[in-house]
């Protein structure tokens, strides 16, 4: 069975490599063989926090490079699986009896990736599962228990602050849901293009189980594809990283003037 996905890109990376990042860090470590400018690309857009390993020896013509990643990683080409957008190093890699897949949208990721290994790639395990942070499940209604608002209070808030009725019954009559802010649970909070839940060590037990509820269930994601659909949640919250520039510069200012 494969565990490391290398990503060798030679052309700039198309609008869809986040999503394509997402789905396969979610299930493998990923490492990463670039062209300076590709490599530019990824440092610019912080998509290099998906990689483990980046390689810092970028060769122009590359076509010997696979290779000597696998061994730098100290891994069979049983254990590896590449993606790539040069057909040269895919054949190569082929001819090498290592899996490869071409780099593309991840509708043509996923389908190709399923056909070479539907018994590890098409669901996710709670054993290798990492959370990429999207903060998609925070859109969610989640239901409270009387240990879980009572765990949040040691937080030092009060119930009243953060319960709310559920809004999909019809007539509510005790609060017993997190309190939402546009559609979105009050406690997410997001710093660039990550999205953590400023409540982590007293969420609720929900929270603490997503997306793994029962033993031996078959996922094939964790986000939740309805609410994936609603406005981006970037519109939404406000930067925290920008938030805390401007307080910055603000005091620096301030202190000028006093
Ligand atoms: S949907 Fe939730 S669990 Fe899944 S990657 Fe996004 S934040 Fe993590
Ligand atoms: S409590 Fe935290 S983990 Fe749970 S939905 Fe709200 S922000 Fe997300």
């Amino acid at each position: 069975m494969y565990k490391t996905v290398i990503f060798d890109l030679h052309n700039k990376p198309g609008e869809e490599l986040k999503e394509t990042l997402e789905f396969l860090y979610k299930r493998y470590t990923l490492a990463l063989i670039a062209s300076d400018k590709v490599l530019g690309e990824i440092k610019k857009n912080e998509f290099q926090r998906y990689f483990e390993l980046i390689t810092e020896k970028i060769y122009e013509n590359n076509s010997d490079n696979l290779p000597e990643m696998i061994s730098q990683l100290k891994l069979t080409p049983q254990q590896v699986m590449i993606v790539s957008d040069s057909l040269e190093n895919i054949n190569l890699a082929i001819s090498k009896k290592i899996k490869a897949v071409a780099y593309g949208p991840l509708i043509d990721v996923k389908e190709t990736l399923i056909e070479i290994d539907t018994k590890n790639i098409a669901y996710i395990s709670p054993n290798t599962f990492r959370c990429t942070q999207c903060g998609q499940c925070c859109r969610a209604i989640v239901k409270v228990s009387e240990t879980d608002i009572e765990r949040i209070e040691k937080s030092g808030l009060k119930r009243k602050a953060f319960l709310d009725y559920d809004p999909m019954e019809e007539n509510p009559t005790e609060k017993n849901c997190l309190k939402m802010e546009n559609k979105v649970c009050t406690f997410l909070r997001r710093k660039g293009d990550r999205y953590y839940c400023s409540i982590y060590d007293h969420r609720p037990n929900t929270c603490r189980k997503f997306p793994f509820f029962k033993k031996n269930l078959e996922l094939m994601d964790c986000q939740p594809f309805v609410l994936r659909q609603q406005e981006p949640l970037e519109n939404i919250l406000p930067d925290e990283n920008k938030k805390n520039k401007q307080e910055n510069i603000s005091t620096k200012i301030k202190r000028l003037f006093s």
